[in-house]
């Protein structure tokens, strides 16, 4: 089953620089961190760090949530750590996709922990539908309807990760 599109190239780019603007005048002064959610994450990533006019360290947190293939169960294990600490930094966390919010409630109880010195949330792409927890959306992308989506670092069984857009899969 071809994937069909939703949002273009050409959207996507626009959304992200105007994204980078928007986070570099609303991020609090100084140098902060980017954390971005592994593998979903890692194209958007990509893309919004250079969209940012501002001093961005980088980092990465891997993540593996468990359920059925196609939504999590909101049992998050960590696959991979940060390898900078982030107490007293402002961190800017970078997600794909919020879905139920049950993983970003999560991760954002476990950097919270750390003792950042603020702690906002980036993401491509909200389906507010399924919302199961409230979760603080700080950058939201673009808005999508309850649809199975692919592409642009998002997969389904580990395909499509490298289509340029977002597309719909029919489940
Ligand atoms: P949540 O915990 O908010 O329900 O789900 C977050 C995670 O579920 C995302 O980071 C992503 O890995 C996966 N997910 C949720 N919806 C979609 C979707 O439409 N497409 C893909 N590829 N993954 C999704």
């Amino acid at each position: 089953m071809q994937p069909r599109p939703l949002i273009s190239a050409q959207d996507i780019a626009a959304r992200v620089a105007a994204l980078g603007n928007e986070i570099a005048v609303r991020l609090p002064e100084g140098s902060f961190a980017a954390v971005g959610i592994l593998r979903g994450a890692f194209v958007f990533m990509a893309d919004l760090v250079r969209a940012i006019p501002r001093d961005v360290r980088c980092d990465f947190l891997g993540v593996r949530s468990y359920g059925a293939a196609t939504e999590t169960s909101g049992v998050v294990q960590i696959t991979s750590d940060l390898r900078l600490p982030i107490s007293g930094k402002h961190v800017l966390l970078v997600e794909d996709i919020v879905d139920t919010g049950l993983t970003l409630r999560y991760l954002l109880d476990l950097l919270q922990a750390q003792g950042p010195a603020s702690l906002q949330v980036c993401t491509l792409l909200n389906k507010p539908s399924r919302r199961r927890v409230e979760v603080p959306l700080d950058f939201v992308g673009f808005e999508i309807p309850d649809r199975f989506v692919v592409g642009y670092g998002l997969d389904a069984a580990q395909k499509y990760r490298n289509l340029p857009y977002v597309a719909v899969v029919d489940e």
